[in-house]
């Protein structure tokens, strides 16, 4: 018997439960995998409460873990049993002491990266590389701006923007999480509680402002992040932590400089085995060599029985880079 976590409906972190289950076999093109860690990301909080319905319903949560590799699918040559791996966009129900996960949307884990820091960057750091590296691609010397600094796709942002040379401008919500982005490698911090965004990037920029904003935090952030840019700027709205971004007049880009907006997801990016496997290798060189480091706080770790509680502190803002649970 395996434990997962699911639910029946949409809600609050009260609608996930535990239950045990038997795993079926994996599939032809399938791995099945002992998930020793799993990454808690926040977007599993929009599927869980119906911003983004999941295909069946009651469903699993979930789509990232690192394990160990215990039965492969017929069709499966590039991974065999006993391989250490990291997956994440797998099918809902990574939440989950096993899982059967299409063997494209896993990578083999170099052994200087533990089950832990593989879980709690794969998701995020596919996602930093494709924000940074391809969406818009962040020269030495740029400053840009990047909502949610000390999160867990914000920690791992402000040290690739680092190691890019580049200088990022995170908001963050509390002094606390102002000092953990700096340690990161912020070049400056914003309070978002307490200050004006876009009059302080105005002031960082001494009037410039910036040629493209990265934006997670959606409703509260949009038009703020909209005032942060050039003529012509790139807003890469990515994300909805405050709500979804609804009901947009399009005129307001003519009216803010003739700006640019695109809302990008990591499986418009990384969708191939190819790809995946590019993105991955740079992510991994990068946490094994020690540039990107992935330490999760003990508070942020859970037993996977206690994914109620690790919703409850995400979505309470509670949470410095990334959060785990552990089956
Ligand atoms: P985080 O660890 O960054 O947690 C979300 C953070 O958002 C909070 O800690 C909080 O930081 C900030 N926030 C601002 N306003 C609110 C609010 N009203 N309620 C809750 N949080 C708020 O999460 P992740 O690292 O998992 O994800 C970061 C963002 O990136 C999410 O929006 C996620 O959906 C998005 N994402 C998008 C992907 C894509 O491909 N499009 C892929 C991966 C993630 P603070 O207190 O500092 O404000």
């Amino acid at each position: 018997m395996a434990t997962r976590i699911e639910f029946h409906k949409h809600g609050g972190p009260e609608v996930l439960k535990a239950v045990e289950f038997t795993p079926v076999a994996p599939g032809e093109n399938e791995i099945q995998v002992e998930n020793k860690a799993i990454g808690i990301n926040y977007i599993d909080t929009y599927i869980r409460g119906g911003l983004y319905p999941p295909p069946t319903m009651p469903s699993g949560l979930g789509t990232e873990a690192a394990g160990v590799v215990v039965k492969i699918g017929s069709g499966v040559k590039h991974i065999k049993e006993g391989d250490r791996v990291v997956y994440a966009q797998s099918p809902l129900g990574a939440y989950s002491s096993i899982h059967n996960v299409p063997a494209d949307k896993a990578a083999i884990l170099p052994n200087a990266i533990s089950f832990e820091q593989a879980a709690a960057s794969f998701l995020k750091g596919l996602t930093v590389y494709y924000l940074l590296r391809k969406t818009y691609e962040i020269k030495p010397d740029e400053q840009f701006l990047f909502h949610a600094a000390a999160g867990g796709v914000g920690l791992i942002a402000c040290q690739w923007a680092k190691a890019l040379g580049a200088k990022l401008i995170g908001t963050v919500g509390s002094a606390q999480k102002a000092q953990r982005a700096l340690q990161a490698g912020a070049w400056q911090v914003i309070n978002y509680r307490e200050e004006s965004i876009a009059e302080r990037v105005k002031e960082i920029t001494n009037g410039k402002k910036l040629r493209v904003v990265y934006d997670s935090v959606g409703k509260d952030t949009w038009e703020a992040s909209l005032d942060c840019l050039q003529r012509r700027g790139l807003m890469v709205s990515f994300g909805n932590a405050s709500g979804a971004v609804t009901g947009v007049n399009l005129g307001i880009l003519n009216q803010k400089g003739s700006l640019y907006v695109t809302r990008p997801s990591l499986q418009g990016y990384i969708t191939t085995r190819d790809e995946l496997t590019e993105a991955s290798n740079e992510l991994f060189s990068l946490i094994a060599s020690g540039v990107i480091k992935v330490d999760v706080a003990e508070a942020q770790k859970y037993p996977l029985s206690d994914a109620q509680r690790a919703h409850e502190v995400l979505e309470s803002r509670g949470t410095q880079g990334s959060s785990l649970l552990i089956p």
